[in-house]
């Protein structure tokens, strides 16, 4: 397994055309158990990574992910900006330096501190109905050298079930239960566009 810069460069632009072409059901899903803004946010995200792209084509993978994040960082206003923002800046320092990413077990270490991120700044476990709950089930997978489109489909299904404990959908208790976390549903939006690049 190796990609190249331009292979993490293509996966970021698919991730940026399945938000906006998902926007809507994204902000449909935070609908019942949050704002409803999920789809916007996550679009305008992707619109700025697009914006800052155009006029500066990132030269490194490491550069690649930063302008991901700042985009998140900056353009974001809801809680998905900064956590998104914080896992693409923990790529960005984890991928410092790095031509390809050469394997599978630094592929894991990457997606690993990008969760480690998510976790820093959210303070969410596994199993808390939160984005960290389809990159939890991402990293095992790859752990196992196991990552396909069931698994990251299943963990979004499971935060069906779930009582929130984390974010807006937290004050709704029981209330939650039945509805998909929307950050989990953009999460496996991410990580099912990297697959085509294994
Ligand atoms: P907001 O709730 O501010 O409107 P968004 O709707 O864009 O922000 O994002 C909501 C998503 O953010 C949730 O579905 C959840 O996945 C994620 N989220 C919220 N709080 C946390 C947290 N503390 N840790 C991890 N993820 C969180
Ligand atoms: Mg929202
Ligand atoms: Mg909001």
């Amino acid at each position: 397994m190796e990609l190249t810069v331009k292979d993490i460069q293509a996966w970021l632009n698919d991730y940026t055309k399945l938000i906006e072409e998902n926007k809507d059901e994204l902000s449909l899903l935070d609908t019942p158990i949050g704002d409803g803004d999920h789809g916007n946010n996550m679009a305008r995200g992707v619109g700025a990574y697009q914006e800052a792209f155009a006029k500066q084509l990132p030269a490194t993978i490491s550069d690649t992910f930063k302008t991901l994040s700042m985009a998140m960082i900056s353009k974001v206003g809801g809680a998905s900006g900064p956590l998104y923002g914080t896992a693409f800046m923990n790529m960005t320092k984890t991928t410092k330096g790095m031509e390809t990413i050469d394997s599978i077990e630094s592929l894991t270490e990457i997606v690993k501190q990008g969760l480690a991120g998510i976790q820093m700044r959210g303070k969410a476990e596994p199993g808390d109905k939160t984005m960290v709950d389809v990159w939890s089930a991402v990293v095992t997978a790859l752990e196992n050298n196991q990552l396909n489109e069931e698994k990251i489909m299943a963990a979004k299904e499971a935060t069906k079930d779930l009582v929130a404990k984390k974010g807006r959908a937290s004050y709704l208790g029981e209330r939650a239960i039945g509805h998909i976390d929307p950050g989990a549903a953009s999460s496996a939006l991410l990580f099912a566009c990297l697959l085509n690049y294994l």
